[in-house]
């Protein structure tokens, strides 16, 4: 065996390792719950409970953790022994499955939006069987979910397998018309992360990076991304190293970690998995990024997941790549037997009525302060939701869309152009790279969501909103006969396509065109996280979340009030670090300098009062009246941003955040920006993108 194949998963508690640990009978029960959603009943958990401590001790661990995603989106976790005293003084390690299936961690720290008052601060955690326990550092963790005393739910995850449970439901009806018998059906999702690394050194002497995550300031690099040479370029030794080193330590937890390349811009990488269940996958992405992290320190690097550490050059995303899989069946795959393929199309329809229905939410679920620096740029989709189909795709929806009057020959047309489809199709690899939302071949690839957010979000909109596609579809045909279906069912896809045309675009999505003629199409176009959060609470959301049971409204209120919090606490933050350096190091350094060059020109002047001092002089003026500019912002910014603080209501302090106090955050950068490349390198208080970017 090689020795991937020796380390894959050997810290997970995995079916393979189940099914050796684990007696038959309860081997069973719980491959019950796990792959047809049956409860799991107590004394199962017990024997669950005690195989998995045994197997943890073996591998060393002497901890476990309920470790769950609270609606921050970062994971938490709190660590509790095995340990369990007895009388004579000695400890037995133990673990029961009460607290494999449920724990209570003192939840009152943890962002709520209204939903848990403080006095009721208990928040429950609940076994997600779904996802295996691994171990991390010596902890057992077991992925859980998290919910209130009421059972409102109040992590990412657990809204999340509700809209898989919609899609399954849902899907199998679907699949019931096409004489399907009743399989688990769930989503699927590859999540491509990017990051930057860098190093230490720099990265420590950055304030702005250390206490926000991004630079706030910085002139752009003598050289950028324009010579491409970083994509796909030779891994430099230090970050191959750390690379592997990624690769292993993930391939250890059971995540698939398949391609490593460099990113478009400097010292930006990117890792993609293969795709997994989405819940399993989600988990897997915040895992990844952890380990990203912690191993970044062992090679004096700092690995940023912001979505925009440098301005001027891109920033990073995660494309997240989703489809239906029935039964290890992929729904999206175009097939090449007619019969599968109208179900394609049945599937495909779905995709675009609910990727056109629910555009706001989805533009609302990559929507935060960091990623509003990369949606509309020109490096990223922009803020319209549009759905990409590539060349041969698109010819067969236009011909489905088109083909209105002759029936017989459209099907005949139609069957040829399908049947063909798998040929083109797999070998596609046109790639629109501005599409926000893009067919891939058998996958629809959704490009917004930034580098740091949790994919729950998005994954969960798409999976319910789909689930209403194919509801609607099913309600429609299930009282159709069997000889009317395949006609009935064409003509249902001809008719969705049809309502839902303007959401289908091949065309540039970086071009100045677009967004005027999305605004004509009638398309959403919600520039900032200010402007893209309130269609969370709008009835059409709030329908749409109750009818299959994924958030009430209380469920859709607290999560809405946490992202707004969220973006202003980040604004607040963000304001704070730009004015205190301002204050305390760049009019600082700058006005050093100033004075250096003002003694030099006196001193010049004492030894030779003709010189030409045009040089100094201009300078010296560039510097005084650079400073004056920086410090006539500062005093805006100042006011505007205690003015900001006094507005109760979050969502007005969100808009003047972002439509009032950004513009003069962006006048303050670029006014201390200019004097980075006028003042000496010594005299500059803190490394420039030239040194991070190119480090050797
Ligand atoms: P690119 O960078 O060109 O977009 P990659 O090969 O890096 O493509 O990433 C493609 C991602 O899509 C991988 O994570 C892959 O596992 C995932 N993927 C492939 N098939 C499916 C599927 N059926 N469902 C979800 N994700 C998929
Ligand atoms: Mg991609």
């Amino acid at each position: 065996m090689s020795k991937v194949q020796e380390i894959y998963g050997e810290l997970v508690f995995d079916e393979h390792t189940m099914q050796e640990r684990l007696p038959s009978a309860t081997y069973k029960q719980l491959m019950k719950t796990l792959k047809h959603g049956k409860p799991l009943d107590i004394d199962v958990a017990n024997v669950v409970a005690h195989a998995m401590k045994e197997w943890a001790i073996e591998l060393g661990a002497t901890h476990y953790t309920h470790w769950f995603q609270p609606l921050s989106g970062i994971t938490s976790e709190k660590h509790d022994s095995f340990i369990d005293p007895i009388d004579d003084g000695h400890a037995i390690m133990s673990f029961s499955g009460k607290e494999l299936i449920q724990g209570e961690p003192d939840a009152s720290s943890f962002p709520s939006g209204g939903l848990r008052a403080t006095f009721e601060a208990r928040g429950y955690t609940a076994w997600d069987p779904t996802s295996f326990a691994f171990i991390k550092d010596e902890v057992l963790c077991i992925p859980t979910a998290f919910c209130s005393y009421n059972g409102e739910a109040l992590d990412k995850k657990t809204p999340l397998l509700r809209s898989m449970r919609a899609i399954d439901e849902q899907a199998n009806r679907v699949l019931a018309l096409f004489g399907e018998e009743p399989q688990r059906v769930v989503s699927t999702l590859g999540a491509e992360q990017e990051y930057f690394l860098i190093s230490e050194q720099d990265y420590e002497k950055r304030r702005d990076l250390v206490l926000t995550g991004r630079t706030l300031f910085g002139y752009s690099p003598c050289k950028g991304q324009e010579l491409e040479e970083h994509y796909f370029g030779a891994i430099r030794p230090t970050v191959n190293n750390f690379m592997k080193e990624l690769d292993d330590t993930l391939w250890k937890l059971g995540v698939p970690a398949k391609t490593k390349h460099n990113e478009v811009a400097p010292c930006q990488h990117e890792l993609a998995p293969l795709f997994a269940n989405a819940n399993r996958a989600v988990d897997q992405n915040l895992l990844t990024m952890e380990e990203m992290r912690l191993l970044a320190s062992r090679y004096g690097l700092v690995c940023l997941e912001h979505e925009k550490p440098f301005e001027h050059i891109n920033g990073s995303g995660k494309h997240n790549n989703w489809s239906i899989s029935a039964n290890g069946k992929n729904l999206l795959d175009p097939g090449d037997n007619p019969i599968s393929n109208l179900r394609f199309l049945v599937f495909l329809a779905g995709v675009v009525q609910a990727v056109d229905d629910y555009q706001e939410l989805l533009r609302m679920s990559a929507a935060s302060a960091g990623n509003d620096h990369r949606l509309g740029a020109n490096e990223a989709p922009p803020a319209i939701v549009s759905i990409f189909m590539g060349d041969e795709l698109g010819r067969v929806v236009d011909a489905l869309i088109g083909n209105k009057d002759y029936e017989a020959k459209k099907r005949t047309e139609m069957d040829l152009g399908v049947a063909e489809l798998p040929n083109f199709l797999k070998d596609n690899t046109d790639r629109n790279r501005t599409s926000p939302f893009a067919f891939t071949g058998n996958k629809f690839e959704f490009r917004m969501p930034g580098s740091m957010q949790n994919l729950s979000d998005c994954n969960m909109i798409l999976n319910t909103a789909m689930a209403k596609s194919l509801k609607e579809f099913a309600d429609e045909m299930e009282g159709v006969s069997s000889e009317d279906f395949n006609d009935v069912a064409l003509e249902y896809v001809k008719r969705t396509l049809r309502d839902h045309e303007r959401i289908i675009f091949n065309g540039d999505g970086y071009s100045d065109e677009w967004p005027i003629e999305a605004e004509r199409r009638g398309l959403a176009n919600n520039k900032t996280t200010a402007d893209a959060l309130p269609c969370f609470v709008d009835q059409k959301s709030l329908d749409l979340f109750a009818e299959f049971h994924v958030l009430d409204k209380a469920e859709v209120f607290s999560r809405y009030e946490v992202k707004l919090e969220k973006y202003n606490k980040t604004m607040n933050i963000e304001i704070r670090v730009m004015k205190r350096l301002v204050r305390r190091d760049y009019l600082p350094a700058i006005n050093r300098y100033a004075a250096e060059i003002a003694r030099n020109i006196r001193d010049v002047k004492e030894v030779m009062p003709d010189a030409n001092l045009v040089n100094q002089e201009s300078k010296l003026n560039a510097l005084v009246e650079g400073a004056a500019l920086i410090n006539e912002h500062l005093g805006k910014l100042h006011e505007l941003h205690y003015a900001s603080l006094e507005i109760v209501d979050q969502q007005e302090r969100a808009n003047m955040n972002a439509h009032v106090i950004i513009p003069v955050m962006d006048d303050l950068r670029e006014a201390v920006d200019n004097m980075e490349i006028i003042v000496g390198r010594d005299a500059w208080p803190v490394p420039t993108y030239n040194e991070i970017l190119f480090y050797a």
